[in-house]
């Protein structure tokens, strides 16, 4: 028997209202296994620029990468459709899902090329629907089929590099909508046992669950973590209050920071591209109504501003502590092409030089050592101790502690974006072509 290797992208299939492209991939896993695929890695969860004025929700797009005989493809491709169909939100305007098929090993280096822009910038369909004919790969739109972009671009992601795993438990459909049920002190002592093997699972400052989504979407809560096995160990620790109808791990981009692209200069900040950027702080930060703090940073070759916005908590606080003259490195997207000057959205913000702030005081008196006071403008100071006058004296500049340290500062787990990577993660990021070993990733009734 002859075999193929097909990777199956799809995206776009969700709305406001109800569904989510994770959930037809767990529909498709146990589809797709009762018919005898054979999966070659976990379904890939791949989240796209989040600075994207028409994403989805959450901007993730789906692959699944599987081998079965080749007589089989047809089935395969007719399964995939079918319920991509069935649980898209096709009546809501702005939902155009699409599908990709690519039946080859190897994922062409200008697919791959095609998803990092997809994640860093801006692409278009008309680019998708050519690297489609030139790779003979096959597409499926629905209505506008936008989805096409995020389907190929989930393909195209190979994660070869960071990434982690989040582990998904579905709700039945009897609960999607009602508050979900879960008990919180499972939470936190799973947290407690797997962290940081496990992340982002309890907001520190709040106390906050934050693996349970809002929303009716079928999702009863995710686990994010490094490992597959970590994730797992997470799911059987929580005490879900409701029934789970299936679960799965998904290999994904999460945490990763694969949004942020360094650019050289200021000039380079376009609109919809997630940057790192550096700069010097060009005006102490000043407080906007909303307790939004803005600050504006600048190099050789322009200025811009940057916003911290209220939910960043602890971020904004720090932001505001900069003075005219700190050296910093921020990463962010700008959202609106309208705004002048333009504005990075402040995800992160490195410290890395602080300049020296100083105040004025009076000098002391020569003889005495006592403070002396001014005599008026410009006209000296004198000693009321001893009478000492000095019509020369100036104030003096005494260095004043800083109440910042150089380094990272993140914004509070319950703002980050999917993509953004908490300090946690940092320095455990997996380099190069790393081994994905496969243990039981799911679960169906
Ligand atoms: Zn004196």
């Amino acid at each position: 028997m002859q075999y193929e290797t097909m990777h199956i992208g799809f995206d776009d299939t969700d709305s406001p209202r109800r569904g989510c492209t994770t959930y037809i991939a767990a529909l498709l896993v146990e589809k797709l296994s009762k018919m005898g695929v054979q999966f070659l890695d976990y379904p890939n969860l791949v989240r796209l620029n989040p600075n994207v004025p028409w994403k989805t929700r959450g901007n993730g797009a789906l692959c699944l990468r599987i081998t079965c005989p080749m007589e089989m493809d047809v089935e395969v491709k007719e399964a995939v459709v079918s319920e991509v169909e069935q649980n898209s939100d096709l009546e809501w305007e702005g939902t155009d899902p699409g599908i990709v098929f690519l039946t080859r090993k190897k994922v062409p280096k200008e697919i791959r090329e095609f998803a990092s822009k997809a994640i860093t910038g801006i692409v278009t369909k008309k680019k998708a629907l050519s690297l489609i004919k030139r790779f003979e790969a096959e597409a499926v739109g629905f209505k506008k089929g936008r989805g096409i972009i995020g389907g190929l671009s989930a393909i195209g992601e190979t994660l070869e590099n960071d990434h982690t795993y989040e582990l998904i438990a579905y709700r039945t459909p009897e609960n999607r909508g009602t508050p979900r049920k879960i008990d919180a002190e499972s939470v936190k002592k799973m947290d407690k046992e797997t962290f940081p093997e496990t992340f982002n699972n309890v907001d520190a400052e709040t106390g906050r669950i934050l693996i349970t989504p809002r929303g009716p979407d079928p999702i009863l809560y995710g686990v994010r973590g490094e490992t597959p096995r970590a994730v797992k160990k997470a799911f059987k620790i929580i005490k879900p209050l409701e029934p789970i109808e299936r679960w799965v791990i998904f290999r994904t981009n999460h945490g990763t920071d694969a949004h942020l692209k360094p650019v050289n200069s200021i000039k380079d900040v376009k609109p919809f591209h997630p940057v790192i950027v550096r700069g010097t702080v060009a005006s102490n930060p000043k407080t906007i109504p909303g307790s939004h703090v803005i600050f504006t940073i600048t190099d050789r070759t322009a200025t811009i501003d940057c916003a911290a916005y209220e939910p960043t908590g602890k971020l904004r606080k720090i932001a505001k502590k900069l003075i005219r003259g700190d050296h910093v490195e921020v990463c962010g997207g700008v959202r609106e092409p309208a705004d002048h000057p333009l504005t990075i959205n402040l995800e992160k913000l490195h410290i890395i030089r602080l300049a020296p702030r100083f105040s004025y005081q009076n000098p002391r008196c020569p003889k005495c050592g006592r403070r002396m006071e001014s005599m008026g403008r410009n006209k000296g100071f004198r000693c009321r101790k001893c009478d000492f006058k000095d019509p020369n004296a100036k104030k003096v500049a005494v260095e004043e502690k800083r109440e910042l340290k150089p380094g990272w500062y993140v914004t509070e787990p319950r703002s980050q974006r999917h993509l953004t990577k908490p300090l946690i993660r940092y320095g455990k990021e997996k380099k190069g072509r790393v081994k994905v070993e496969l243990i039981d990733c799911w679960h169906s009734p």
